[in-house]
């Protein structure tokens, strides 16, 4: 079978999810960032501000920066309920409406009376949003915590800003444990720019999509027709049970992860053309529910594709 990211019809579309403005805690005003954004070749751009008191509780409206090969979508980053670990949650909301209700937060410092982390991504999601659990490894997130998301799409597997200024940027720990315990969440890189570092251009989704508006590319977000990338291109990719291939940007890597220590790998220079072939009778690569496949070029720059649950193979 071959991935909807790469069997669907249309073309892949460059984009950023996670991206904060002068309306939060970003230092460029929603006019500047979608101007980087665009001029560095992006399709397009969900500024994602914080969705808190402190800021009026921004839905930043980007609407007039869509051009012919540049668009927007709304959303926003939102908080409500404490983590175990007592520190508010942080989810991001793509595809938000401009009216969407605020939470009742304050600030970034949770309380009794707000809303739970659940029931906000609930209803974020209701109101049309792709809901996305943001940087687990920033936030310290613990299995239990994020299990409470039902209403979640995927994953951050990569922030670049909490990479950058945190060393925390992964999510692939947190993730797995979640596919092996049977949750079927997607995975997205992001940047969560806030420009006064060097937090942008790091993280990014490749969206399939037969047009780039809001709408189609929402939809395929939602529907997981997308993969994610900090350079490496994938053009292909093809898998049954018994092999792997995939056509990429020139890589030094490719590797396949499964449930538990489930891994396959296949190194060398500047492949664009991969196969990795399933060893009979290796019980943990064999049987495993589900598989991701991560491609490395020689830069050490990745690329993700979402989960493939293997029944489906
Ligand atoms: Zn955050
Ligand atoms: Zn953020």
């Amino acid at each position: 079978m071959r991935p909807s990211a790469f069997s669907n019809k249309g073309e892949f579309f460059k984009g950023n999810l996670h991206t904060h403005s002068t309306n939060s805690d970003g230092l460029l005003s929603p006019d500047l960032v979608c101007k980087k954004y665009k001029e560095k070749g992006y399709d397009f751009l969900c500024i994602s501000d914080h969705f808190v008191g402190l800021y009026d509780y921004p839905i930043t409206d980007t609407t007039k920066y869509r051009e012919s090969n540049f668009t927007t979508i709304l959303g926003a980053e939102v908080h409500s309920g404490s983590m175990q670990n007592g520190e508010i949650w942080h989810l991001l909301a793509i595809g938000l409406p401009k009216d969407f209700k605020p939470s009742n937060s304050p600030n970034f410092v949770p309380s009794q009376e707000q809303e739970t982390a659940s029931d906000l991504a609930q209803r974020c999601r209701d109101s049309g949003a792709f809901v996305s659990i943001a940087h687990p490894q920033w936030s310290g997130l613990t299995l239990n915590d994020a299990e409470t998301i039902e209403a979640a799409h995927c994953a951050e597997i990569y922030n670049h800003g909490c990479a950058v200024d945190s060393d925390r940027g992964d999510g692939a720990y947190l993730l797995d444990l979640l596919l092996s315990q049977g949750k079927k969440l997607n995975l997205i890189a992001t940047d969560d720019a806030h420009f006064k570092s060097g937090d942008f251009f790091g993280g990014w989704v490749e969206v399939k999509s037969e047009k780039n508006e809001p709408l189609s590319l929402l939809k395929s977000l939602k529907e997981g027709h997308f993969y994610s990338s900090q350079g490496p291109k994938i053009f292909d990719l093809s898998i049954n049970r018994e092999e792997l291939n995939i056509e990429s940007s020139p890589i030094s890597s490719a590797i396949l992860v499964g449930y538990g220590s489930a891994s396959l790998a296949s190194h060398g220079d500047a492949m664009v053309r991969t196969k990795i072939r399933f060893p009979p009778g290796v019980e943990r690569t064999n049987k495993t529910p589900w598989v991701r496949i991560v491609i490395i070029d020689e830069n050490g720059r990745k690329a993700w594709t979402n989960p493939i649950w293997t029944n489906e193979l």
